[in-house]
């Protein structure tokens, strides 16, 4: 049974109201903080495909509901029990976990065994709501954030204080795509300098990926894509070698003459099985492919197993395996030190405008959509 909400304020936020329907910007209600939440004032989120998927209707929570996991702003209110932040300070809203399972006690939360009830189900862990309208609840808690308004509630753990001097409109994505591709590279891969780097898919988790391996001082850097302006932008970000897959009639043969043996490194983030298998079949023995690449249940791949023997490694990896309370501080460094330079990927909306951010992200024309949230 879910609890009465509490409604406190009245916020501006993009719901959705049945499966596949358009965001509507309406005012609804936000509940007042528990002891351990914080309140946000957003500033601007990222839009990403799960978000998309979740107005799809691919998560079980019922309608309407509020969508959004990339959200970045100023914290408004605290609970009675928050100690890690205080009013004004800037932050960046990342990913939920249990704190109590098997992974979350090993230091593995983006693997927490509850993550994927805190993220879709729709409610807090215990089915309470954190919006309401006109007294009937409003559903989303979205990665616990649901980060499409004006201001959004979550628990203080999962809020990543960030220096003040950073532009808050340009830290949402580290929350989820931003730390999923560096992560995977820096975290997982930890490349050294001159190793061979390729990367499936220039959207904006690959090109954090890229970004990173940049950083790595990685040589070569092979990109992959279908769009030419996607390519153009790898390129600039870092590529020393760009591949149009619509193109190019062997990728895999591509690579590896690029290479010379196959690549050391590559990073797969289109979910395209056929794509997947590329991405390994381009290793150099004893090579890692990372999968970031979200496909549906009941997707299959095959390699061949001699291929494999060879001490090549694939592995999936979710949110970069970051804890992001230290990672995404060390992004907004990178950021800072024009090292990052998230912004090349980033194009702004109003919220108003929310329904064309979402056609020309999956249109491929916006590679990072960032809603801009008005003063409510
Ligand atoms: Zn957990
Ligand atoms: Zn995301």
């Amino acid at each position: 049974m879910a609890a009465e909400p509490e409604p406190i304020m009245q916020i501006k936020a993009a719901v959705v109201h049945e499966r596949s329907g358009p965001f509507v910007v309406d005012t609804v209600e936000l509940c007042e903080p528990r002891p351990d939440e914080v309140i946000v004032r957003v500033v601007a989120s990222g839009m990403c495909q799960t978000d998309l998927h979740g107005r799809d209707g691919y998560y079980p929570a019922p309608f309407p509901k509020v969508f959004g996991h990339e959200g970045a702003g100023v914290v408004h209110a605290v609970g009675s029990t928050v100690r890690s932040l205080v009013v004004g300070d800037h932050v960046v809203m990342s990913y939920p976990w249990c704190g109590d399972c098997d992974n979350c006690a090993q230091d593995r939360k983006s693997y927490c065994l509850h993550g994927s009830d805190l993220k879709h189900k729709g409610t807090r862990a215990d089915g309470s709501t954190l919006h309401a309208k006109d007294g009937a609840p409003v559903y989303g808690a979205f990665f616990q954030q649901s980060s499409f308004g004006t201001f959004a509630l979550t628990q203080a753990r999962y809020a990543v204080k960030v220096r003040k001097d950073a532009p808050l409109e340009l830290l949402g994505p580290l929350a989820c795509s931003g730390q999923t591709g560096a992560g995977a590279v820096l975290n997982v891969m930890k490349p050294k300098p001159r190793d061979s780097f390729a990367v499936f898919g220039a959207g904006a988790v690959g090109l954090s990926g890229l970004m990173a391996a940049k950083i790595s001082g990685c040589d070569p850097i092979v990109a992959v894509d279908i769009h030419d302006h996607r390519l153009a932008l790898a390129r600039e970000l870092g590529a020393t070698h760009i591949v149009n897959h619509r193109t190019c009639g062997d990728v895999v043969g591509e690579i590896r003459k690029i290479t010379g043996e196959g690549t050391r490194y590559s990073l797969e983030t289109t979910a395209v099985p056929a794509v997947f298998r590329e991405a390994v079949e381009c290793l150099m023995r004893a090579g890692t492919c990372v999968l970031l690449g979200s496909a549906r249940k009941g997707t299959e791949v095959s390699f061949e197993m001699p291929f494999l023997q060879h001490g090549r490694v694939v592995r999936g990896v979710v949110q970069g395996d970051v804890n992001p309370q230290e990672f995404i501080p060390q992004l907004v460094d990178l950021i800072m030190a024009r090292k990052f330079p998230i912004e090349k990927m980033i194009k702004f909306y109003g919220l108003a405008d929310i329904n064309l951010a979402a056609q020309e992200s999956s249109a491929g024309v916006a590679i990072k959509p960032v809603l801009r949230m008005p003063a409510s």
